[in-house]
């Protein structure tokens, strides 16, 4: 916006000033008459003072004085088109062009070139890393390294005044601020409007102003042929219908950078803060989702009134055990199915309430009895199954009998002591799951029928 508001202000002003209000002699309306055309060699490299663009046209801050002081004195320039500076210098040099566009006056320049007056004056300033203190005088430098684009007037000027500083002679400015910016020199010397204008458009952020050398302003000015004084003359009365204001609002149409910067720091932090959110948000959903679905497979193996395995998870069970038999020889897993006796009569005296309270107490009983790799499962009413891995028929024969001792001394209704009756087995070799608790399940019956509150074996 800004830009285009230059735009718009440079177009108002240079339409109040035409031709006709320069006074030009006799002499200089004869030089336009025969000479309709002036050629201009330009420095195609440097922003944002002026490039030749990738369309071959001369544009920037220069390109738009010139532009407008060439403008008002009735002047058409064709731009001669190079590639470097060393070779503008050179057709500039050898008269193949009438003008040099935007330059310091030097002694070496001065012996083809005569000048205008400065189209614009700009100071230059010393560019270091940050971690250079501040250069408040050039002499007291020892040995430092400052770099320089070649052919500069700089470059001429600093090699010749300042013998304590070490010259590296580059290409171009770029280079000479990447070298600083990379440690291989310890400065340079730029115009404040590019350097400005660079720092900012290249991201060197390691860079800084550290100092301003006195007397070493670029006032940039056309140079021309020493052959063509009448051209100068006229190019002056150009210039000088230029205001202040009309300059300043070309270099802020020229400096007005729209750059991609980068992501600053802040935005960085608030794009890792937002992520990191929502990784933890998919942290604690998987957090959730696990617990939920071990939460669902608890409850799918589980009994829900005794919190023991349910016939689900005791088939599971009893099958790898199983295959554990067939698999080592040797290998024993004793089985305990568990009935309460007269469980009914319990449940119509002292109602089903109780009942469950005494198929409860009877499963805690059975845990504190039983190892932790010994399965204990409801399998169904007050029917109850302990799987006993590598456990002989006597153990297990021991461990009912301790069960069943246990039951009988601690569960007890208001009247009567509560009583299992056990029937026990072991896997036979080839013997089917179901084979073996059918055989358990007759123990059992054998149980009862032998009066209850007993273990009998398969
Ligand atoms: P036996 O000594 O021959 O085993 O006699 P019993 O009365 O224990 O056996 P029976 O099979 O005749 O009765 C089992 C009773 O268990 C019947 C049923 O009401 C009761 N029962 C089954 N499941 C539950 C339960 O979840 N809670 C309660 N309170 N009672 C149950
Ligand atoms: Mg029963
Ligand atoms: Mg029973």
């Amino acid at each position: 916006m800004k830009t285009l508001l230059s735009v718009l202000f440079i177009t108002v002003l240079s339409i109040n000033v035409s031709a006709s209000d320069i006074k030009l002699t006799d002499a200089e309306q004869h030089y336009l008459k025969v000479k309709p055309e002036i050629t201009m060699c330009v420095d195609p490299d440097w922003e944002p003072f002026e490039v030749i663009d990738k369309n071959g046209d001369h544009v920037g801050i220069a390109a738009d004085l010139i532009q407008l002081a060439a403008k008002r004195a009735g002047l058409n320039i064709k731009l001669i088109r190079t590639t470097t500076w060393e070779e503008t210098l050179k057709l500039s040099k050898s008269k193949k062009c009438d003008i040099l566009s935007f330059v310091n006056q030097t002694p070496e320049r001065e012996k083809w070139l005569i000048f205008t007056q400065p189209l614009l004056t700009d100071p230059n300033i010393l560019i270091t890393r940050e971690e250079h203190p501040f250069v408040a005088d050039l002499n007291g430098l020892d040995r430092e390294s400052i770099v320089l684009p070649s052919g500069t007037a700089m470059l001429e000027r600093f090699s010749k005044d300042f013998p304590n500083l070490k010259m590296i002679p580059v290409v171009s400015e770029a280079d000479a601020m990447e070298m600083v910016s990379e440690k291989k020199a310890d400065m340079t010397v730029r115009s404040l409007i590019v350097a400005a204008y660079v720092i900012k458009k290249e991201g060197w952020f390691n860079l800084k102003i550290s100092g301003q050398p006195q007397g070493y302003e670029n006032h940039l000015r056309i140079g021309v042929v020493k052959e063509e004084p009448i051209l100068r003359d006229i190019l002056d009365k150009g210039i000088s219908t230029i205001t202040p204001i009309e300059r300043e609002a070309i270099i802020n149409k020229h400096t007005g950078l729209v750059v991609n910067e980068g992501v600053d720091k802040q935005t960085i932090l608030k794009y890792l803060a937002f992520l990191l959110l929502i990784a933890l948000f998919f942290m604690w959903l998987y957090f959730e989702l696990k617990r939920y679905n071990n939460k669902l497979r608890e409850l799918s193996i589980t009994d829900k009134l005794t919190g023991l395995y349910n016939r689900l998870k005791i088939d599971e069970k009893l099958k790898e055990e199983y295959n554990r038999v067939i698999r080592y020889e040797n290998y024993q897993c004793s089985i305990m199915m568990i009935d309460i006796d007269f469980f009914k009569s319990i449940n119509d005296t002292f109602g089903h309430q109780k009942g469950d309270e005494i198929l409860k107490n009877l499963s805690e009983l059975m845990k504190k009895n039983f190892r932790n790799t010994d399965s204990i499962g409801r399998l169904g009413g007050e029917e109850f199954i302990i799987i006993l891995p590598n456990t002989t028929i006597e153990e297990a024969y021991t461990s009912a009998e301790k069960l069943r001792i246990s039951v009988q001394e601690n569960l007890v209704t208001s009247t009567n002591a509560v009583t299992i009756s056990i029937g026990i087995g072991t896997f036979l070799a080839n013997e089917t799951v179901d084979e073996l608790l059918c055989r358990i399940d007759a123990a059992l019956y054998d149980a009862k029928n032998q009066g209850r509150n007993r273990v009998c074996l398969a």
